[in-house]
């Protein structure tokens, strides 16, 4: 009896998601390698939302995009930007169809986990010079001691003076840093969980130890500090009050692994989605059938909210903005409308295989991973894409070449998360879950695959090109 009596059913009927590098062309091993290079200077130029905004401004201008101004005319192929207060971004080109038949968009979020300087930061303790932080997202927080740290943000004066600070990158400057209590003394420390080991009011920046010269009152180091910040800044303490400082790791993001196949990085969630989306808009070569649509916002980390979330209106005002150059209701144009809401997925980590479904978890190179559905538990909070659309979708990658796989995130009851779909599906647009597999998600250096990367902006690409 042979034993391949059955290859031909094995063939047809199997599946499994293949590794990309058993699959992808010559010619996609090297447009990886140009993404890879043009993804890692997006996000060295983007560790904060703000940051990315500016950045995709200047990525769009270059490609000939406008900023949006009411009444200016719109035809296809006309490419334009709206910022909300320069914190989230809408871009698009329009298409040949008329926005009563929907749009193609893609959404990502471009805000990472960090520590963000509380409202009065600067005190001094013990003749060393310090902020107080107040982390932002889902942080483990014995992670961020002993990291390089850079300073990014604006301060905002009382007169409106919007004063941009960025400290921390450049081989020269100082860095800044979270100290952690040596092993040596840590005999309790070492007996507390993680999540308790280090706390959140323990997440104190080191910024100065030299106090002025000849003083005798209290606080030299600090005052030291403002005198330093008054110089090269303009401000004094209480600007802190109306400032967006975040802590942020220096390190550049860089090639990992003696192959160079991955990346190792500040911020991939979600800035390789986010990135993924702008190389599909702004690397168009025709006008698209559909008008395409990117939303990079900011919040994600924290719910989505307030003004510059995926949840603010100011997404709806643009789209609105856009229908009625055609006098289209929005309402109408949502309801054809079709999203790739893009964020990142857990990469299975064979460290920790407990706490993933192996059948059912993303897998490093195995492309860019669609999730049906997120959420915690019984799916709650998740927006469940309907199967008519994830076919759809399938069928997209396949005629396009786009290796890509289905998660999702852990196993059942091991925890879970939630993202933006939901918030794109409540607006009655067909919305399916799409993103990278990264290791080590919300740590100050996380990890990607360059296929990975590369083949979620090869999807959206597809799917901005989608004629049916
Ligand atoms: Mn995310
Ligand atoms: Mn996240």
């Amino acid at each position: 009896m042979s034993e391949n009596k059955y290859e031909a059913q094995r063939e047809r009927l199997l599946y499994a998601p293949k590794n990309g590098y058993e699959v992808a062309t010559e010619e996609d091993l090297a447009a990886m390698e140009a993404y890879g290079k043009g993804y890692i200077a997006f996000l060295n130029a983007s560790k904060t939302e703000r940051e990315a905004v500016k950045e995709t401004i200047r990525l769009a201008s270059e490609k000939g995009f406008l900023p949006y101004v009411p009444g200016m005319e719109l035809k296809p192929g006309t490419k334009i930007y709206s910022s909300n207060y320069g914190k989230s971004i809408s871009l698009a080109v329009i298409g040949k169809k008329p926005l009563s038949e929907g749009t193609r968009i893609a959404a990502a979020h471009i805000d990472s986990p960090r520590l963000d300087l509380k409202p009065n930061p600067l005190y001094e303790d013990d003749d060393m010079a310090w902020f107080k932080t107040h982390y932002y997202g889902g942080i483990k927080k014995y992670q961020w001691t002993t990291v390089p740290m850079a300073l990014h943000g604006v301060v905002v004066k009382q007169d409106g003076q919007v004063v941009e600070v960025c400290i921390g990158e450049k081989d020269d400057d100082p860095v800044f840093v979270v100290t952690d209590l040596l092993i040596h003394l840590a005999e309790q420390q070492m007996k507390k969980p993680l999540a308790t080991g280090v706390t959140g009011e323990q997440l104190n920046v080191l910024i100065g130890s030299r106090p002025l010269p000849e003083d005798e009152d209290s606080d030299s180091v600090k005052l030291a500090v403002l005198m330093y910040l008054q110089e090269h800044y303009g401000i004094t303490e209480e600007d802190f009050l109306s400032a967006e400082i975040s802590v942020v790791p220096s390190a550049k993001a860089r090639e990992l692994g003696f192959d160079r196949s991955m990346i190792l990085g500040y911020g991939h969630d979600d800035r390789s989605c986010a990135y993924a989306e702008l190389n599909a808009l702004l690397s168009m070569t025709e006008i698209p059938e559909y008008t395409s649509v990117c939303l990079l916002a900011d919040k994600e980390e924290i719910g989505s909210v307030g003004i510059s979330g995926m949840q603010c209106d100011a997404f709806e005002f643009f789209m609105e903005q856009l229908c009625d150059s055609q006098n289209v209701k929005l309402r109408q144009c949502f309801a054809k409308s079709q999203c790739i809401s893009a964020d990142v997925a857990n990469a299975f980590d064979p460290n920790y295989p407990e706490v993933s479904d192996k059948r059912n978890n993303a897998r490093l190179n195995h492309g860019v991973c669609f999730m049906k559905y997120t959420g915690s538990r019984g799916k709650s909070g998740s927006s469940d894409a309907p199967a008519e659309f994830v076919a759809k979708i399938r069928r997209l990658c396949r005629e396009n070449g786009v290796v890509w796989q289905m998660g999702e995130l852990g196993k059942v009851d091991a925890g879970g998360g939630g993202t933006v779909a939901g918030f794109m599906a409540n607006r009655n647009i067909l919305t399916l879950d799409a993103g990278v597999p990264v290791l080590s998600m919300h740590a100050p250096q996380e990890v990607v695959s360059k296929m990975d990367a590369y083949m979620t902006s090869k999807a959206i690409m597809a799917f901005y090109g989608d004629k049916e």
